[in-house]
Order: C-alpha cells, then sequence, then structure tokens
C-alpha cells in the first residue's frame, strides 16, 4: 500500500482534487486535472515531481531573475536565518539588513532622486501601500478630496482589494464586487490593438494623452491624487508604451498636481535592459513600487520608494498623529532583505543590464523570426520580456473562437514539450531569467517552432 501511494504521489495522482484553494486557478482545474508539482529548480531550469525538466520561459512568475539555483542567495538566507531569522521594523525598533537595503534601494534608483523605502511583502502590498501612503499625504495637505486613481485598462497591479481594483483586467472584478469606486481606468496604451486608421504611434500617444486630460477634467482634477502605470504592462499581455506615451501622460498628471506612481513589480532590476523601467521611458515619477526580481523571488519581499515631498510630510503628519500607522508584521523581514541586498549586489557585480542586453536580441529577433505565421497577430517585447498574440489575418479584430482555446494549446504543447510559459487568453507570454544562456535562447525558439508546426 505504501508502494502504491508513492507511485500515485510521484505520477501526480495523488493529488487530484487537492486541497488547496489554488490562486488564479479554475475548480474544474484543480479538481479535474493533475496538477504540475515542480519539484526542484537548477539555472534555467525546474523538474516536476517525475523528473521531467521544464525550461522555466517565464521565471516563475516574472520573478526569478537570477535562476533556480543562485547559492550565494541561499548563503545570503541562512546566514541570516542563523543569526537573527526574525525581528520587525515597527515603532523605530529595526534590523540592520532592512537598514541597509533601503539606502541600496535609493541609491540604486537614479531616474530621480527618492527620499525613503517603504519594505512590504509583496507587489499587492506595495501598490495598497501605495494607496494608503497617498490618502495619507492628501491628507496631511488638507486636501481631503484629492482621492482617486487613474489606473489603465489591461494593467495588473495584483489582488488585494485596492490592488486588483486598480488592476485593468476584469476577471480581478468580477464576482469581487470591484473595482473600488475610487478608482477610474484609462486608455490601455496599445498601439497595434487600438490605433486608428493612419494613426501614427506619437498620434495614438497624443490621443491617449488627451482621454487621460479629458478624464481628469470631467471628474475635478481635484479629486484625482494618483495615476499608476507599468513601463512594459506584463500580464495584460507585455505591452511596451507606444513612442512619447510617457513623456505626454507625465505632461498631463503634473499639470493638475497628480502623482505618478511606477508599478515596477516586473520591469524593475534590467528585466528591459536598463535597472529600472523608469530609466528606459524617462518617467520620473512620485512612487515605486518594487517586488520580484528584488530577491530574484527567492523570499517574499517588496518595497515602495517615495520621494522626498512625499516622505517629508508623512514624516510630519505623523508626528502630529503620534505615529504612520501602517506596516506588515514582516515589512522589511531580515532574511527576506538580506537575500534582496545580495541580489542587488550580484546585479552590480555581474553588470546585469549589460548581460540582459547582450542576450535580448537573440531573444527577441528568435521569436520574432515567427511574425509572419498567418496565425501571428503580433510578436511584442523588449529585453527579456516578450508576448505573443495569436489571431486570425494578422489583425486585432480578428480574434479566434475562445473555443478553439488557442492560446491554451500552445501553452499546453509547450509544456508537453519541456518550456513553461504564461497563458491567458490567445497571448502566450514569456520573461526568461536574466542568466538564459544562447543554448537555451535556441530551446525556446524551437519550441516556438514545434508548437507552430503542431499546430498546422
Ligand atoms: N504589479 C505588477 C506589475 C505585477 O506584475 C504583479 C504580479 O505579477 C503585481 C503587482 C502583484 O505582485 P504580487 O503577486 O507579488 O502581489
Amino acid at each position: 500500500a505504501k508502494d502504491n501511494s508513492s507511485n500515485d504521489v510521484k505520477n501526480g495522482q495523488g493529488y487530484k482534487g487537492h486541497s488547496m484553494l489554488a490562486p488564479f486557478t479554475a475548480g474544474w482545474q484543480s479538481s479535474d486535472l493533475h496538477p504540475l508539482i515542480i519539484e526542484k529548480s537548477e539555472g534555467s531550469y525546474v523538474y516536476d515531481i517525475n523528473g521531467k525538466k521544464y525550461l522555466d520561459a517565464l521565471a516563475g512568475l516574472w520573478a526569478t531573475s537570477l535562476g533556480g539555483s543562485e547559492p550565494r542567495l541561499v548563503d545570503a538566507a541562512v546566514a541570516q536565518l542563523k543569526k537573527l531569522p526574525f525581528y520587525h521594523s515597527f515603532w523605530n525598533r529595526t534590523t540592520l539588513p532592512s537598514l541597509d537595503l533601503a539606502k541600496e534601494l535609493l541609491e540604486m534608483f537614479t531616474a530621480r532622486k527618492m527620499g525613503k523605502a517603504f519594505f512590504v511583502n509583496s507587489g499587492s502590498e506595495a501598490n495598497d501601500t501605495q494607496v494608503k501612503l497617498v490618502w495619507y499625504y492628501n491628507n496631511a495637505l488638507g486636501r481631503p478630496d484629492k482621492k482617486k486613481f487613474i489606473a489603465r485598462a489591461k494593467s495588473y497591479h495584483g489582488s488585494t482589494l485596492i490592488a486588483a481594483s486598480l488592476s485593468g483586467l476584469p476577471a480581478l472584478h468580477q464576482k469581487f464586487d470591484l473595482p473600488a469606486p475610487f478608482v477610474l481606468h484609462t486608455d490601455c496604451p496599445h498601439y497595434w490593438r487600438y490605433h486608428l486608421p493612419g494613426e501614427t504611434e506619437e498620434e495614438f500617444s497624443t490621443r491617449l494623452a488627451n482621454n487621460l486630460e479629458q478624464l481628469i477634467l470631467k471628474e475635478g482634477p481635484e479629486t484625482i491624487a494618483a495615476f499608476i502605470a507599468e513601463p512594459v504592462m506584463g500580464a495584460g499581455g507585455v505591452i511596451p508604451p507606444p513612442s512619447t506615451y510617457f513623456e505626454k501622460v507625465q505632461a498631463v498628471v503634473k499639470k493638475y498636481d497628480i502623482l505618478f506612481i511606477a508599478d515596477e513589480v516586473i520591469c524593475a532590476f534590467g528585466r528591459l535592459g536598463t535597472m529600472f523601467g523608469c530609466d528606459k521611458y524617462n518617467i520620473k515619477p512620485d512612487l515605486v513600487s518594487l517586488a520580484k526580481a528584488l530577491s530574484s523571488a527567492y523570499l517574499p519581499i517588496g518595497a515602495v520608494l517615495v520621494s522626498p515631498e512625499i516622505s517629508e510630510v508623512i514624516h510630519d503628519q505623523s508626528n502630529k498623529l503620534g505615529s504612520f500607522s501602517h506596516g506588515f508584521t514582516y515589512s522589511g523581514h531580515p532574511a527576506a532583505c538580506a537575500v534582496a541586498i545580495e541580489a542587488l549586489k550580484i546585479y552590480k557585480e555581474r553588470n546585469i543590464v549589460d548581460q540582459v542586453n547582450k542576450i535580448a536580441p537573440r531573444f527577441q529577433d528568435g521569436i520574432k523570426a515567427f511574425s509572419d505565421s498567418p496565425i501571428i497577430g503580433e510578436i511584442r517585447g523588449t529585453g527579456l520580456i516578450l508576448g505573443t498574440e495569436f489571431t486570425d489575418n494578422k489583425s486585432p479584430n480578428d480574434p479566434f473562437p475562445p473555443e478553439w482555446g488557442i492560446g491554451a494549446y500552445f501553452g499546453a504543447q509547450c509544456e508537453k514539450h519541456g518550456m513553461l510559459v504564461r497563458v491567458a487568453g490567445d497571448n502566450i507570454m514569456m520573461s526568461p531569467p536574466y542568466i538564459i544562456s544562447p543554448g537555451e535562447v535556441e530551446e525556446v525558439t524551437s519550441q516556438i517552432t514545434f508548437t507552430k508546426i503542431s499546430s498546422s
């Protein structure tokens, strides 16, 4: 009986209908299918419990930037866990790793000067914190009506109440009674899908900036607190901004004294071929959200960078109130901070930005070589992030019937042949670890060739 049960576990049978209410998983998936159980990782690869090897072309969830077996990150965690596994950062008690990491982040972020770093455990917590910081700031300035947020259709900012509200993906709102009423959504900046006939990228950006301004005027600028944007939209389909978009949008929000929040949860620390997404698109944010590659995902940690202007107001206001009453038990967890410090050291020592820029053209060009395929509408991306969208007639207006499940089919083909990607509708998305080698990039492109052939 013992042997049988371990066989069951080995081939995944034992976990069909498992006990976990799984995130972003349909009920039928966990009740009718065997989960894919990942057991170990090595470099750019992960292995399931049967020992099958997969190229992890999504770096976990856009996260394990340094791959799955970086000993320095493990050593940093172990050393800190042995010395001081936990102490909090409330009431001006704290730990050295959290102080050192805050200092390091402020030095690394050079798109504009930042004042303070606040630690959280995830990207969602970072964005929830953003909203509370902005409200606190506007209350302190005596602007109690300036409380609304503008986010964008198809954005992803996380799945807690506020972060899901900010997100512009209907699945995050449906049946959850969201979005919250203080969140408004403006256009998704996807040129290929939404440009008008004959409209250039610059004209498209101008139109979107005008639409944003109209929305602000309609609501009343005195009611709009902040605008939040991912430099490159991730989960919404990997959508880099059209030319001049951020320049124009920043001019609008500045005009109405609206704060700019850069959600760098996916883009930061090299993914786009710059240290931060803000560097790439000349964004001068007031607030920045970080997570994922901050620790290469080895331990959960996120951060919010706060401009000096905002942090000074918060400092003064909390003096009046007795404290800044926001934070989490694990804000600035010493082991997570120690891992993040080591990850940042590695990024610098290995010149990670150069490393990404060296491998990125091979990755981008290798996959964009399939752009002519009649079933591919658009392949888009930059650095080590890329999305492939399947449509008929190469047109955004001719989606394949959802019941055909083209995206799901391709995702399943990739998985069957040893590569893990992200599927959302008829989008296939990838964000491999920065350590991906030229040979592994070839493996990714040859998988895409295979799936193309097998679809025909
Ligand atoms: N913001 C962006 C841009 C993200 O891509 C994500 C997650 O993918 C989040 C926020 C939420 O992060 P987390 O899942 O760590 O809460």
